[in-house]
């Protein structure tokens, strides 16, 4: 019977820190095999950049670059480098054994020495009316990357969420906005008191408690939410020129389930500073390890860690 081939690094996921793993471990000739997934969590391989437009915080980009294009540059880079992609979704991992087993939709197994696990985090989406008609058109699920941006100069802007991503996002967007509403569902706030110290001394931003939003006007942009009182049910249309959800975030951890340590929301735990995890030899980037930062630079640099743990832990 012949061998069973076993790859030295497997990488699953493929936005940021995927291809900045594959790049690394390309580069270290351990000939990193990447699954980037077929539609995986819903969003299409390249990631959470592809769903957006211009990325103007990215750096080497001067005049900002399109996620798509940016995506694109990060896979011929690492092919170019001498990673393998397929595009297939991985539906479920066996570490309790090794090499460990990683087993893609269509059934078929493969072997690995080592793991890279950056499948990263879908932003959790309302669902209002009209969302997709002003999706990235006055809605957004990310304050840091599009705040900035002419649309919202000045503005009436609306943010719904009660925890720590919410209040960053209100006094980040207080930088542009001329107001911003806060509308939480409930009347008191999750977020840590630190965070609710920095609310209140903002006093740009105006608490909605008790209230939800419930649709999105407009004609080609976004220009008013309607807002529901939940205890009343009486609706209230404000102007607004951006709607943003900081409402959380899902990790896509759902292959992982019982073989790695995940914290209560389902994040990858990894060891402070490093992309170790639970079990030796399984190393984890990007979002997928990271409610924190959220941001490409970052889960860029935790892709290449994770490529020169993984490497570490092949020579030792
Ligand atoms: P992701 O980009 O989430 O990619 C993970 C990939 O893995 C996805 O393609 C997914 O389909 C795939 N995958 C998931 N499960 C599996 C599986 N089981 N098998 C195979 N593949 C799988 N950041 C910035 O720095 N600047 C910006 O301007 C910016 N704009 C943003 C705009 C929007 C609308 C959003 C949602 C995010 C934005 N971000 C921005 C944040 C940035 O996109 C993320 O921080 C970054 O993409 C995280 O990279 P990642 O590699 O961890 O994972
Ligand atoms: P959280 O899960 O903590 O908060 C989500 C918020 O959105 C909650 O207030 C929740 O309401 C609300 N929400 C959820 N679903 C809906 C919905 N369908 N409609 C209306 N409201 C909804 O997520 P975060 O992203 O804020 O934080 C995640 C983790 O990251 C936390 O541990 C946080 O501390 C950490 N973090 C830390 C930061 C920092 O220290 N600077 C910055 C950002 C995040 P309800 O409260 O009613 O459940």
């Amino acid at each position: 019977m012949a061998e069973e081939k076993v790859e030295n690094v497997v990488i699953v996921g493929s936005g940021p820190a995927g291809h900045t793993a594959a790049i690394y471990a390309a580069r270290a000739l351990l000939e990193p095999l990447m699954f980037e997934g077929f539609m995986a969590g819903g969003i299409a391989a390249g990631g959470q950049l592809t769903t957006t437009t211009e990325i103007e915080n990215f750096p080497g980009f001067p005049d900002g670059i399109g996620g798509i294009d940016l995506m694109s540059r990060m896979r011929d880079q690492a092919e170019r480098c001498g990673a393998r992609i397929m595009t297939e979704t991985i539906a479920s991992v066996d570490l309790s054994s090794r090499p460990f087993a990683v087993t893609t939709k269509g059934g078929e197994t493969f072997r690995t020495k080592t793991l890279i696990v950056a499948t990263g985090a879908i932003a959790r989406r309302l669902g209002v009316e009209n969302e997709e008609k002003f999706w990235q058109r006055g809605i957004s699920a990310c304050a840091v990357c599009d705040g900035a941006l002419p649309i919202f100069r000045n503005k009436r802007l609306v943010v719904v969420g009660g925890g720590d991503s919410a209040i960053e996002e209100a006094v980040h967007l207080t930088n542009f906005a001329s107001e911003v509403l806060l509308v939480h569902r409930r009347d008191s706030f999750r977020a840590s008191g630190a965070m609710q110290n920095r609310l209140k001394q903002n006093p740009k931003i105006k608490p909605v408690m008790n209230s939800t939003v419930v649709r999105a006007e407009g004609d080609k942009l976004l220009e008013r939410v309607v807002l529901k009182d939940v205890l009343t049910d009486a609706e209230t249309a404000v102007e607004a020129a951006g709607l943003f959800y900081g409402i959380g975030h899902k990790p896509n951890t759902d292959f992982l389930a019982g073989q790695l340590e995940l914290n209560e929301a389902g994040y990858v735990i990894t060891k402070p500073g490093t992309s170790v995890t639970s079990v030796a030899g399984v190393f984890a980037a990007g979002d997928v390890q990271d409610p924190k930062y959220r941001q490409a630079i970052v889960a860029a640099g935790s892709g290449a860690k994770a490529a020169l743990d993984a490497e570490r832990f092949l020579r030792e």
